[in-house]
C-alpha cells in the first residue's frame, strides 16, 4: 500500500491497465490513507468513499472485459468543492450552499468519467475561492502536510494538501487570481492554471468569470499534462471556452529546451524578496542554465498596478455573480415573514466575512458614478498588463518568476489583515489579467522545510512550451521525488 500512495498517476494507470494492480484496491489504499491523515491535515470536505468503490469497481470490469478503457481508467482523482459532480453534495466550502447537492456534472467530470477517473473525494477551499490560505472555509481549514501548523495555500489549499499528503494522486482546482498555483507552491507540488478558455468552466461555481480557470494539479509535470489532455477543449456549454485544437501535451515533454529563452521580470525579483524564495530561484535560474536555456532580463512595467487591478474586477464580478444566492433559488433560506427580510437574511447568515467584503467591494466599485472611476480604470489598466506581456513574449518564450513572495506562513498570522493576505497573490495574478497560462512546479524548501515553488508564464494556448520547460527542470532536479512525513 505504501507504494500504491507515492506512485504518479502515470504509474497507477499503467499499472492498472495492465493488471498488475486493480482500481479497487489502487482505490482502497488512498481511503485508507484518507483514513489515516486527514484527520490530521483535514483536505476533505466530502470523502465519496462508496461512489469511488463503485466507480473503481466499473473500471476494473472493463479492463478484464478488455472493453476499451480511458487514459485516466480507474485512478484516483480528488475534486475542489467548488465543482459539481451529479448527487454530490457541493458546497464551495459556504454555508449558504451547505446541503446543496449538484444537479448535473460539471464538463471537467463528464470528461473525467469518460477517461475512467475515480472522484474520491471533494476538497476543501476558501469560500468561493475567495483566499489564500483555506482559512476563509466555513467549515475548517486545511494543514498543510510538510507542517500542519502552516497554511496549504489557498483557495485550492484542500486539493493541493491531499496530493501533498497522498491521498489522491491527482487533484482539480479552480484558479481566478493564483489559486491553483499558490497552493501548488505552498505544498511542495504541481499546480497549472490553463489559458482563459482552454478548459471549459461549466459546472464550476462562478466567482469573476473573466478570470476563473479549472486546472490540474498533482505531484509531477507529467501528470498534469496527462490530466491537461483530458479535461481541455471547447465546450458550447461555456461560452468562453474556445474552439481550438486542443494538442497532445505528453508529445514534446521530453524535448531539449536547449536555446530556449526565458526572461526574469526585473518587477518581480525585487530587493524585498523572502531569502528562501530567493535562494532556491536563483538556483533554479543555474539549472536552466546548465540545461542550455538562455536567460534574459525583461520587464513588466506595469506589475505595481496588478493586486489594485485584480481585486477591482473580481470583486464587481463576485458581486454580480453571487447575485444569484438570494435564499430562494437554492441552498441556505433564513425562516422570515417577508421576502425583503428573507433576502437579506439568508445571504447576512449564509456568507462569510470575506465574501460579504468582496460582494459590499464589487457592488460599490460597479455603482452608478464609481464604474468609470474603478471598474472602468481597473479594465483599461488590464489592458495594460496583457501587453506588457505579449511585449515580454516577442523577447522571450517563457516568464520564470516565484510563484509566492514567501513559503506558506503560519495559520492565523495573516487572517487579521485582509491586505496583507491579498498580497500573497502579487507573482500569480497578472496571468489571470493577461489571461495567459501559467504552472507552478517544486524548486526547494525554505530553512523551516516548507516547500517553495517557481512559476513559469506562457503565451496564450502554448502550454505545451511551458509543460516542456517546467518538465526539463523536474528531471533535472529532485523536488518531485520527496514527501512530507505525515
Ligand atoms: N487569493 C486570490 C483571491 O482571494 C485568488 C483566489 C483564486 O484564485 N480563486 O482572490
Amino acid at each position: 500500500m505504501c507504494d500504491i500512495i507515492k506512485m504518479t498517476a502515470t504509474e497507477l494507470a499503467g499499472k492498472i491497465k495492465n493488471k498488475e494492480l486493480s482500481s479497487v484496491e489502487v482505490t482502497k489504499a488512498f481511503l485508507d490513507r484518507i483514513e489515516k491523515v486527514d484527520t490530521k491535515v483535514k483536505a476533505y470536505i466530502s470523502v465519496c468513499k462508496d461512489y469511488a468503490l463503485k466507480q473503481a469497481k466499473i473500471s476494473d470490469d472493463k479492463i478484464a472485459k478488455g472493453e476499451k478503457i480511458g487514459a485516466l481508467e480507474g485512478v484516483p482523482i480528488a475534486i475542489k468543492d467548488n465543482i459539481l459532480i451529479k448527487d454530490i453534495k457541493m458546497t464551495a466550502a459556504s454555508k449558504i450552499l451547505e446541503n446543496y447537492i449538484a444537479p448535473y456534472d460539471a464538463t471537467v467530470i463528464t470528461k473525467l468519467k469518460h477517461a475512467g477517473a475515480v472522484f474520491v473525494g471533494k476538497a476543501n477551499l476558501d469560500e468561493f475561492a475567495m483566499g489564500s490560505s483555506t482559512e476563509n472555509s466555513a467549515f475548517f481549514t486545511t494543514r498543510n502536510p510538510w507542517n500542519i501548523e502552516h497554511i496549504p495555500g489557498g483557495s485550492s489549499g484542500g486539493s493541493a494538501c491531499a496530493v501533498a499528503a497522498m491521498t489522491a494522486p491527482l487533484a482539480l482546482g479552480t484558479d481566478t487570481g493564483g489559486s491553483i498555483r499558490q497552493p501548488a507552491s505552498c505544498c511542495g507540488i504541481v499546480g497549472v492554471k490553463p489559458t482563459y478558455g482552454r478548459v471549459s468552466r461549466f459546472g464550476a461555481v462562478a466567482f469573476a468569470s473573466s478570470l476563473d480557470q479549472i486546472g490540474p494539479m498533482s505531484k509531477t509535470v507529467e501528470d498534469s499534462a496527462l490530466l491537461l489532455n483530458i479535461i481541455a477543449g471547447y465546450d458550447r456549454k461555456d461560452s468562453t471556452s474556445i474552439n481550438i485544437e486542443v494538442p497532445n501535451y505528453l508529445e514534446n515533454i521530453k524535448d531539449s529546451i536547449k536555446g530556449l529563452k526565458i526572461g526574469l521580470p526585473k518587477e518581480y525579483f525585487i530587493d524585498g524578496l523572502d531569502k528562501d524564495v530567493k535562494n532556491a530561484l536563483d538556483k533554479a535560474i543555474e539549472v536552466y542554465k546548465s540545461l542550455g536555456a538562455e536567460i534574459i532580463e525583461i520587464s513588466l512595467p506595469h506589475t505595481d498596478y496588478a493586486v489594485a487591478v485584480y481585486y477591482i474586477i473580481c470583486c464587481s464580478e463576485a458581486s454580480s455573480n453571487l447575485a444569484r444566492y438570494d435564499g430562494v433559488r437554492y441552498g441556505f433560506r433564513a425562516n422570515c415573514n417577508n421576502l425583503l427580510d428573507e433576502y437579506q437574511k439568508s445571504r447576512g447568515q449564509g456568507f462569510g466575512a470575506e465574501v460579504k467584503r468582496r460582494i459590499m467591494l464589487g457592488t460599490y466599485a460597479l455603482s452608478a458614478g464609481y464604474y468609470d472611476a474603478f471598474y472602468g480604470k481597473a479594465q483599461k489598466v488590464r489592458t495594460l498588463i496583457k501587453q506588457d506581456f505579449e511585449n515580454a513574449f516577442n523577447k522571450v518564450d517563457i516568464i520564470l518568476t516565484p510563484s509566492a513572495p514567501t513559503p506558506a506562513f503560519k495559520i492565523g498570522e495573516k487572517s487579521s489583515d485582509p491586505l496583507q493576505m491579498y498580497l500573497s497573490d502579487i507573482f500569480t495574478i497578472s496571468c489571470n489579467l493577461a489571461a495567459i497560462a501559467a504552472i507552478s512546479v517544486p524548486c526547494g524548501f525554505s530553512q523551516k522545510g516548507i516547500p517553495i515553488g517557481m512559476q513559469l508564464l506562457t503565451k496564450h494556448f502554448d502550454e505545451k512550451t511551458m509543460f516542456k520547460v517546467a518538465y526539463a527542470y523536474e528531471q533535472a532536479t529532485s523536488w518531485h521525488k520527496e514527501f512530507p512525513k505525515i
